[in-house]
């Protein structure tokens, strides 16, 4: 499946090339109109996904300038469909032209999502508005032979795509494993062997003539939290994601960080514990050794819990709640073990907010607001200092297609700067 056309759009800032930037004799640095305007488009759309609909005139004082400037900038990109003005509110009539406030276009093209784990592939198409629709899912065997996953891959991803009115931005891919984000690369999947080494970016460019992305399911839990969940307009925060496996990523300072090739973010393996449990990795006493499932099922089965090997943080806080004092000791001693890695983040990076992810996140608020009783207890605080940990409600599999989209918009509209 190909399109015909690639969209007509050109909202991001495109990395400055030697035409665009050329040191003056003096050895001042410039950029052209063009690139200038990029910047602009990519500011203002931010503004829009940070604050909610807004009017020109709330952009102009948002950016600090003129609504002629904001005007310039805005109307291409109504022509384009991209933004649509919406009904202006009697409220904002003060006697001049009411305003009316400008947000995305529910029919603009939209973004491509996958989210592959081991065995499953699900895709969908994401609005510029964060909606979720043209959902398809398929299974395929984590140990077989990769052509056949190639196959199943293209299949599902083409049923989705063939649901979109317009050509999609891109297409973003959340993946389980080793990512090399730069390279497109899947490097290894332990529990998905089929996928190891598998070059899947260059793979779906070609066969769907689309920008495609991929990074590590951790990040882009974080991607969607920052474009369409907690971590909306925030400037600093962690996304941590607790499961069969313990993951997580940094917006830092304003940017998505990924070390080196995308391997940043390896947090089940910082170790808490000297000499500590093995660890899955081969080394002993790493943060997932103690704040994964795989501990909190052996504690529950210890401890003597009805059903201990399918027992989530859900039940858990539900039995607690319910009266029963093992489960909420053992939810103490879960969300203690949790906050004890955060401890570690906030004392090296001071972020001061955290989301949480996956099993933690079905705890709900109790499950957010006992770990961040323990980090506020183990760290040293600062005076006035606050730290939040919260939950994405929407649901995990849902936060990662967002976040999967989200690297699209990071990627090739280039919104955050
Ligand atoms: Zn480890």
């Amino acid at each position: 499946m190909k399109f015909d056309h690639q969209p007509s759009y050109s909202l991001g800032h495109r990395t400055p090339s030697s035409k665009d930037v050329a040191p003056g004799e003096n050895g001042v640095t410039l950029v052209s109109q063009s690139v200038l305007g990029a910047i602009n488009r990519g500011r203002v759309l931010q503004a829009l996904y940070d604050n909610g609909p807004k009017s020109r005139a709330d952009l102009a004082r948002l950016a600090g300038v003129n609504r002629t400037t904001i005007t310039g900038i805005v109307q291409p990109m109504i022509e384009e469909q991209l933004l649509v003005e919406g009904d202006a509110s009697p409220s904002d009539f003060k006697g001049g032209k009411p305003a009316r406030p400008l947000y995305f276009n529910p029919e603009a093209p939209v973004l491509g999502a996958v989210l592959l784990l081991p065995g499953t592939i699900q895709t969908c198409l994401v609005a510029l508005t964060g909606e979720i629709k043209a959902v398809t899912k398929a299974e395929f065997d984590p140990f077989g032979d990769r052509q056949a996953f190639i196959a199943i891959m293209k299949d599902t991803l083409t049923s989705t795509l063939s649901q979109a009115h317009r050509a999609p931005f891109g297409i973003g891919i959340a993946s389980a494993g080793m990512i090399d984000s730069d390279n497109g690369v899947i490097l290894a999947v332990n529990l998905a062997p089929v996928l190891t080494g598998l070059p899947l970016v260059k793979i779906l460019q070609e066969h769907f003539s689309l920008p495609v992305v991929i990074d590590h399911h951790p990040r882009a839990l974080l991607v969607g939290d920052r474009w369409f969940g907690p971590g909306r307009g925030q400037q600093n925060f962690a996304a941590i994601y607790t499961g069969e496996v313990l993951g997580g990523a940094f917006f830092i300072d304003g940017k998505v960080y990924r070390g080196l090739a995308g391997s940043g973010g390896e947090l089940g393996h910082t170790v808490v514990q000297i000499d500590g449990e093995a660890c899955n990795c081969g080394k002993r006493g790493c943060w997932e050794t103690v704040a994964a499932l795989s501990w909190l099922r052996r504690e529950a089965a210890r401890i003597g819990l009805p059903q201990p090997g399918s027992i989530t943080c859900a039940r858990l806080v539900k039995e607690a709640e319910s009266g029963s004092e093992p489960a909420d000791a053992l939810l103490e001693r879960y969300t203690r073990n949790v906050a004890f890695g955060i401890v570690n983040l906030q004392q090296t990076l001071s972020l001061n907010s955290y989301v949480l992810h996956g099993d933690l996140a079905g705890g709900g608020a109790t499950a957010a607001e006992r770990v961040r009783r323990h980090v506020e207890r183990l760290v040293m605080m600062r005076p006035n200092q606050e730290i939040s940990i919260t939950v994405n409600g929407i649901g995990e599999g849902h936060t990662a297609l967002r976040g999967a989209a989200g690297l699209v918009l990071s990627s090739h509209l280039k919104v955050v700067i």
